[in-house]
C-alpha cells in the first residue's frame, strides 16, 4: 500500500481533538479540494517517511509500496498504551480499500483501536471496512467551500453505511460557503443520522482560503442547529499548536 507517512501526534480536529494518536497517512486522493492542507498526500509517493520514536520528529525513509503487515509493524513499534488510537488518514484512505481492510484487520488483531478519517465520498470502499472501524470521521464536502462539485448523494450513501458505528460529520466553512447549499446538505444528512455530532470547522488561514468572520460562523451554527442535535464549532487545533 502507498503510505505518505507514519508518525505520532495529537488529533487536531473534531470532538477527539487532543487525543494522542499514531497517524498512518495514506498517499492518494482524487478529490482536489481547494483548501487541501495535505497536497503532498494527494498523489502516491515513492517514499514513505516513518518516525523513529514516539513524538520524536525524526524520520527515516522506506520505499513504497509497503505490505499492510509491515505498516502494522511500524505502528506497533511507535505505539505505547498512552495512545488513544491509530488514525487512518490521507490523502483518502478509502482509495486503497483492499489494503486498508487488511491493515485494519492486523491492527484489530494487535488490539489497537482505529479512527478512520475519510472524505465521505466512497461508500463502496467504506462497506469493505466499516465493521473494522472504531471512530469514523466523515467529511461533508460543499462545492461552495472547496470546489468539489455536488457530492451529496455519495455522502448520503456513505452515512447510511455507518449505522450503529461511532461517527461524526465535519464541514469546512469558508467566507464563500453558501448557506443554502449547506442547509440542503444538513437537511438530507440529518434525516439519516440526526444524532451524529456535526463539527463546523472554519477553514484555516494557511489553507489558502478566506476564513469566515464571527457573524458568519454564528449564522452557520444557527442553521446547522435546526437540523442536528449536536453542533460544535471546532477549528483545526494543530494549526494553533503549530504541529503536524
Ligand atoms: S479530500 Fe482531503 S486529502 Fe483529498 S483533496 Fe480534499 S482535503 Fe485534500
Amino acid at each position: 500500500m502507498y503510505v505518505s507517512e507514519i508518525f505520532s501526534s495529537f488529533q487536531g480536529e473534531g470532538p477527539w481533538a487532543g487525543v494522542k494518536q499514531v497517524f498512518v497517512r495514506l498517499g492518494g486522493c482524487s478529490l482536489g479540494c481547494s483548501y487541501c492542507d495535505t497536497p503532498d498526500a494527494q498523489r502516491p509517493s515513492r517514499w514513505c517517511r516513518i518516525e523513529r520514536e514516539p513524538l520524536g520528529r525524526s524520520f527515516y525513509l522506506r520505499p513504497n509500496p509497503l505490505e499492510p503487515q509491515e505498516v502494522c509493524g511500524e505502528v506497533q513499534r511507535i505505539w505505547d498504551p498512552s495512545f488513544h488510537s491509530v488514525s487512518l488518514t490521507g490523502g483518502e484512505p478509502l482509495e486503497q480499500p483492499e489494503e486498508l481492510a487488511v491493515l485494519m484487520s492486523h491492527l484489530r488483531s494487535a488490539g489497537l483501536a482505529t479512527y478512520l478519517e475519510s472524505n465521505g465520498t466512497l461508500p463502496g470502499a467504506l462497506a469493505r471496512v466499516v465493521k473494522l472501524a472504531g471512530v469514523i470521521s466523515m467529511d461533508v464536502k460543499l462545492h461552495s467551500s472547496g470546489g468539489t462539485g455536488d457530492l451529496l448523494g455519495r455522502h448520503a450513501d456513505f452515512l447510511r453505511l455507518t449505522e450503529g458505528r461511532p461517527v461524526f460529520l465535519k464541514v469546512v466553512i469558508t467566507a464563500a460557503t453558501d448557506a443554502r447549499e449547506a442547509a440542503r446538505a444538513f437537511s438530507v444528512l440529518s434525516r439519516i443520522r440526526k444524532g451524529a455530532p456535526l463539527v463546523l470547522q472554519p477553514v484555516s488561514a494557511s489553507g489558502g482560503q478566506e476564513p469566515p468572520d464571527f457573524e458568519r460562523l454564528a449564522y452557520f451554527q444557527h442553521v446547522a442547529g435546526d437540523y442536528f442535535d449536536e453542533v460544535r464549532m471546532i477549528p483545526q487545533m494543530h494549526k494553533h499548536w503549530k504541529i503536524a
